[in-house]
């Protein structure tokens, strides 16, 4: 149990991309593409969101006659 050396690039390779499971590439690590690492940043914005709003919606309208009544 001591002439086993531990595979570390095996285990940088055998990464996984979390959003589609498709092999992970250097350039986006830990994601297989830019648009993976999008994807995941927008999940986890998203819940992040909805947990600390998790009651009431955000601003519905945004630009037209809120009740601020501000006039332009
Ligand atoms: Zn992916």
């Amino acid at each position: 149990m001591s002439d086993r050396p531990i595979p570390l690039r095996a285990v940088r390779t055998a990464a996984k991309c979390p959003v589609c499971g498709k092999e992970v590439t250097a350039s986006y690590r830990p994601f297989c593409s830019k648009r993976c690492a999008d994807i995941d940043l927008g999940r986890w914005l998203k819940e992040g969101y909805r947990i600390e709003t998790d009651e009431g919606p955000p601003d519905d309208q945004s630009g037209g006659g809120g009740p601020t009544g501000q006039e332009r």
